[in-house]
């Protein structure tokens, strides 16, 4: 029998999990699936025509509007082992997978989640209102628009899709002038692009950190401006000639190409790429308010929102591995739609939403689950999931054993990537010899 009508919106990791955890429960539900895009893979479709593309209206010509920020030559920031859904091992060789081997992973993954009634490949969401007790979704495609009623609605559209530009004097004004000498780190493809040039980049975390790697193999000189306490990984600062850390950039000038940092160094430069993360968007969600740009308001332990769980939502949080949460919170999903969890009612929601802001602010860190508490959250969720008839459904991965123990190395073991890299290309240049250490 079928029972719920359930949309899912995206088909990248979050929605090909969601397709699986709701197609190994009890009881079927009726699943479409929408995706601008021509496959799955989510933000691992790679587009290398990415590097010409950079104004936003170039990005309107070009028709891909919402093309990824995956480069070149990215290669995950987390082993495999920990990155892969439950019992489905990547099989490639490389421990820190290219981002070609991630979208084979999931093109194979896809093949292993089940029907989907309706799939709506280059297909774009752009409303979902709440109309009665139903979702009426409306999806555009080059063919026209369709609009359906649902009882759920999965919103699994990712969140590095809008870069976010710090407000800094001249920022705007540099990028309306010039937008290949200020970009963002979105539209970085490959350091060859900046042989011999002098860059700034404005913040350095894992993306930050990598482009400055990558730049390093060709540029004359790169800038990171961080936060006061922030570092680059694998201390890429003391190992690289070429990477030297700068304070906050308190004014950029155009006209003469510099920057000045709250220290007042004057910094002369060729290009500055803006690493600072990007906005939460839910651009579909016309009549609601609880997309506040750098997270997303009213939602009951990041997955539901409280005032009308039946809209739902995951892959938000930040500083995890995004595919085992991933799946975590789509076998969660799919227990509360066949009805086998049953939530607490919207007032001890509410309670449990506003304990969780109380403790990390409004702002980016609501979705901020760096360990311990994303094992903890895992843990709370995997609890619930055993007092309700795990032997049925899509489970997800345990931290445990070799697992906890790879998880809590994590960082350590990418810094140790980044510093046998950094030492290939610092060869490469002629920096140092084949034996060095
Ligand atoms: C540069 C970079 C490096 C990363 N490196 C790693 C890594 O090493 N390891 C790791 O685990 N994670 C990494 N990530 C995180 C990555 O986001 C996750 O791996 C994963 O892709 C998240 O899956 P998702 O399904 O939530 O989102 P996405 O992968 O973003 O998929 C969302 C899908 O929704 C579609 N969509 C969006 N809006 C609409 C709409 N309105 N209508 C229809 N479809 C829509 C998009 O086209 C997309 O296919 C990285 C991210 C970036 C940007």
């Amino acid at each position: 029998m079928t029972n719920q009508r359930v949309c899912i919106i995206g088909g990248g990791p979050g929605g090909l999990a969601s397709v699986k955890a709701l197609n190994l429960e009890p009881s079927k539900s009726a699943i479409d699936l929408y995706e601008l895009r021509s496959s799955f893979g989510g933000v691992w479709n790679y587009y290398p025509q990415k590097s010409k593309i950079r104004t936003d209206e170039e990005i309107k010509d070009n028709e891909i509007k919402d093309y990824s920020p995956v480069y070149k030559h990215l290669e995950t920031n987390v082993i495999h082992e920990l990155m892969a859904f439950s019992n489905f091992p990547f099989t490639c060789q490389n421990e820190f997978p290219t981002h070609e081997e991630v979208l084979k992973y999931l093109l194979d993954y896809s093949e292993t989640i089940g029907d989907i009634d309706n799939l709506y490949f280059n297909h774009k969401v752009v409303e979902v209102i709440k109309i009665g007790n139903q979702w009426e979704v409306t999806a555009q495609s080059s063919k026209g628009s369709i609009t359906k009623s649902y009882d759920y609605v999965i919103a699994a559209n990712g969140h590095f899709y809008k870069p976010f530009y710090p407000e800094i004097p001249g920022l705007e004004q540099w990028h309306v002038n010039d937008p290949y000498s200020l970009t963002h780190a979105k539209f970085f493809n490959d350091g060859v692009d900046f042989k011999d040039k002098t860059v700034v980049l404005i913040g350095g975390f894992s993306s930050g950190s990598d482009i400055a790697l990558h730049l390093s193999r060709y540029a004359k000189k790169i800038y990171v401006s961080l936060k006061p306490d922030a570092k680059v990984m694998g201390e890429l600062d003391k190992i690289n000639p070429f990477i030297e850390i700068i304070p906050e950039i308190s004014s950029l000038d155009y006209e003469s190409k510099t920057i000045t940092t709250n220290d007042g160094q004057t910094i002369e430069t060729d290009s500055i790429i803006v690493c600072a993360g990007y906005f939460y968007d839910l651009p579909f969600l016309k009549y609601s308010t609880i997309c506040k740009k750098h997270y997303i308001d009213e939602l009951y332990k990041q997955i539901f929102w409280y005032k009308d769980p039946s809209l739902m939502f995951l892959g938000l949080g930040r500083n995890v591995n995004p595919f085992p949460m991933i799946e975590l919170q789509a076998s969660v999903i799919a227990r509360v739609i066949t009805r086998r969890i049953p939530l607490p009612t919207m007032e001890e929601m509410e309670i449990s939403y506003l304990e969780d802001i109380k403790q990390s602010g409004r702002g980016k860190s609501f979705h901020d689950y760096k360990p311990p508490k994303d094992l903890e959250y895992t843990k709370y969720w995997q609890d619930v999931i055993i007092q309700h008839q795990a032997q049925h459904g899509l489970n997800s991965p345990v931290y445990e054993g070799r697992r906890l123990e790879l998880k809590m190395k994590a960082g350590e073991i990418k810094d140790q990537r980044i510093k046998s890299v950094n030492q290939k290309f610092l060869f490469k240049r002629g920096l140092i010899s084949p034996s060095y250490p």
